[in-house]
């Protein structure tokens, strides 16, 4: 039976895809050096890629890591000396806490309460590094992205991380107000896991050197300095994932060609599709009620004993996610990337709607 993933990464393939890993076999990109002026070129002509789609300032850098969770613990060792803030609605920005925590900083935590607004927050004077996570992939739970321009323009002098791991490339943040963003591949690219990207602002970049001035450990050779400077002339410090670099390079190439607003629209259609039906549905409600604060890439539902939904959609070829964590049989988890297209989309709410129907 074919199966089509509606998973929250790893998750269903960009459609290009099988066609980029064909011909990265037929153009031996397995075997090619990471010291070549192949790759050289290759990451220069990523770079220069993602900043025009993602519209990232060019004096901004961006480096390459080996997951999302990765990137959360470089960002803590490169721009914290004591104290980092955390805003958490769920389990991933619980993951930066708790990593911050073990890297021996004080990691201050503002739980978001997910049913009410979001006011603003006073962040205290201590605090080196505010970590957000953009889109919390366990709840459904999103920070808009004007609060984010909102907190930096309170608070000028400190650092901004934000974990985008599960909207980019939908979310249309503004890297201005930012100083660390990172994401990993398998989310909304749609490619095979094993890439993190992670995009820093002079600040950032700036803060690691002084931190290494003062003598305190920022990482060793995935620390900020190591990956900055070995960027600069298309190096990276070990032998990093050749295959999904050049698959996230023809990736971005067409979606590029394709057009970042178009894509954008996109999801928000299928959104609209899945929470009209969820919310006019009598037997789900979404986790997330406040719409403001709705997730357009990740839907959560809330429901009784989803795991059985989950199976019966799962039998009939879409795969979707379990509840995450604490939720992991109260809720359940509809992607919204790229690669789930209008018509997928359709599908499944119409499979919901039969179960619906039939289970009440
Ligand atoms: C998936 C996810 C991560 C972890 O990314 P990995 O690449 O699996 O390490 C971090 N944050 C959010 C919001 C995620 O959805």
């Amino acid at each position: 039976m074919k199966q089509i993933f509606f998973t929250p990464g790893p998750s269903q393939l960009y459609p290009t895809v099988g066609n980029h890993l064909h011909q990265a076999l037929k153009s031996n990109i397995p075997s090619i050096s990471h010291r070549s002026s192949y790759f050289v070129t290759m990451i220069e002509e990523l770079s220069k890629d993602l900043k025009k789609f993602l519209r990232i300032p060019d004096n901004y850098e961006i480096v390459f890591l080996s997951s999302g969770t990765e990137s959360m613990e470089r960002v803590i060792q490169g721009c914290v000396e004591q104290t980092s803030f955390h805003f958490t609605a769920g389990a991933f920005g619980k993951k930066f806490l708790e990593i911050s925590q073990e890297l021996g900083k004080t990691a201050v935590e503002y739980e978001i309460d997910i049913s009410k607004d979001l006011d603003d927050v006073d962040i205290p004077e201590t605090t080196e590094l505010v970590c957000i996570t953009q889109n919390e992939t366990s709840t459904g739970w999103s920070y808009p992205i004007n609060k984010i321009t909102r907190l930096r323009n309170n608070n000028p002098n400190i650092l901004i991380a934000v974990d985008i791991v599960s909207s980019v490339p939908y979310v249309n943040l503004d890297y201005k107000s930012i100083d660390c963003a990172f994401f990993s591949v398998q989310k909304g690219f749609g490619l095979p896991a094993g890439l993190g990207i992670l995009i820093l602002s002079p600040k950032a970049i700036k803060k690691a050197y002084s931190l290494k001035e003062k003598g305190i450990s920022i990482g060793s050779y995935h620390n900020f300095i190591h990956l900055v400077e070995g960027i600069k002339k298309g190096q990276t410090p070990e032998t990093p994932n050749v295959l999904d670099i050049y698959l996230l390079h023809q990736i971005l190439k067409d979606m590029l060609n394709k057009g970042i607003d178009k894509i954008r629209k996109e999801t928000e259609e299928k959104s609209s599709l899945l929470y009209d039906f969820f919310e006019s549905s009598s037997c789900f409600e979404p986790f997330v009620c406040n719409k403001s604060y709705q997730s357009k890439t990740v839907i959560v539902i809330r429901g009784y004993n989803t795991r059985a939904i989950v199976r019966h959609l799962g039998n009939r070829g879409f795969i979707i996610g379990e509840g995450y964590g604490e939720n992991a049989t109260n809720s359940f988890r509809i992607a919204n990337f790229p690669s789930q297209t209008i018509a997928l989309t359709e599908n499944l709410i119409s499979e919901l709607n039969d179960y619906c129907k039939n289970y009440k």
